[in-house]
């Protein structure tokens, strides 16, 4: 069994990123900026931002975030994302999910300019994967995709089974993998999914996104099968000073052996979301120059 390490091929992305970035400062003479939008005060969300900061000023990106009261106006967060759209200083905008339950979230990432729309929530975007013709790619789909290209992972031929069709993952890489080039087989299952085990046991690659700690246990995974784990759930562990600790969706340790190579959580696939939103922040940066 060979494990999945996201870090790896998560410093790649950021060595070929950073020469890539000091390329396009020299030329352009701008670095590239990312505008981050954080509604309300939700620690986890807090953060997500603050990992996406770490990650511009380690690439030498500019970037901004705007923190917003929690209360805000539909209308006014509009606005707000209207002036970030024609504001030529800001390559890339994002809005830290969840909103508060007053925002309507699809029409919120609507607002955002389809070429500034660096985590690849707005439908033209979404339209152009599944079209086969991607422009920016959400960011946990497109580092799954990035981990099988690091591990050749061959997708080929093979039955890919998703398990999850959230608009963020399961929906985003049941597309990907459908298209020429990648050239799977996917079936993708949910919770009105009846024969979820029957199913599961067909992969060769299993991708789980549920939220559920420990959903996928040995009888749902083929031997020598490849499980991506996208899973990120606290699990209360007394043993650690914070209370909890972070498992994924699959019993890792009851699967493992069963597998020919899995993703760890924490570690696994997590590791390659923030790597490739700056990934997409460099291509929004460099089609702002075309
Ligand atoms: P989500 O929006 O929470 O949706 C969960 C999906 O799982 C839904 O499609 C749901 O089906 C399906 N599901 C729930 N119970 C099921 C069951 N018993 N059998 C089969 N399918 C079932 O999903 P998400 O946003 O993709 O998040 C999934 C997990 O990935 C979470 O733990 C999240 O924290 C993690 N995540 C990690 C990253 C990262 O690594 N950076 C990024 C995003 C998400 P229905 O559609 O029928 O309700």
């Amino acid at each position: 069994m060979k494990e999945l390490w996201g870090k790896p091929v998560a410093e790649e992305i950021y060595h070929h990123l950073e020469q890539e970035t000091a390329r396009f400062i020299a030329t352009t003479k701008k670095d590239p900026h990312l505008c981050a939008i954080l509604v309300g005060d939700d620690i986890p969300s807090r953060t997500y931002v603050e990992m996406k900061q770490r990650a511009c000023n380690r690439l030498g990106f500019s970037h901004n975030t705007l923190y917003l009261d929690e209360h805000i106006k539909e209308e006014e967060l509009l606005m707000i994302i209207e002036s970030l759209n024609y504001d030529l200083s800001v390559d890339g905008i994002l809005v830290q999910l969840p909103l508060p339950k007053q925002l309507n979230t699809d029409r919120i990432l609507e607002a955002i300019a389809p070429e500034k729309d660096v985590d690849g929530f707005h439908p033209v975007n979404v339209g152009k994967i599944l079209l086969g013709n991607p422009d920016f790619i959400s960011c946990t789909p497109y580092g799954i995709l990035t981990m099988f290209d690091y591990y050749n992972i061959e997708t080929s031929g093979k039955h890919v089974v998703v398990v999850g069709r959230s608009n963020i993952v399961g929906k985003p890489i049941a597309a990907l993998l459908m298209q020429e080039g990648r050239d799977a087989t996917v079936t993708v299952c949910h919770s009105k999914t009846t024969n979820l085990k029957e199913i599961t046991t067909l992969a060769d690659i299993l991708i789980v996104a549920v939220g559920k700690p420990f959903f996928i246990t040995p009888d749902y995974v083929k031997e020598g099968a490849i499980v991506i784990d996208v899973g990120i759930n606290r699990v209360e562990d007394a043993s650690r000073a914070r209370g909890y600790r972070l498992v994924g969706d699959v019993d890792y340790d009851n699967v493992a052996a069963k597998t020919a190579a899995i993703t760890p959580v924490p570690g696994g696939v997590g590791v390659m979301t923030v790597a490739m939103l700056m990934n997409n922040t460099l291509h929004a940066a460099k089609k702002g120059r075309e």
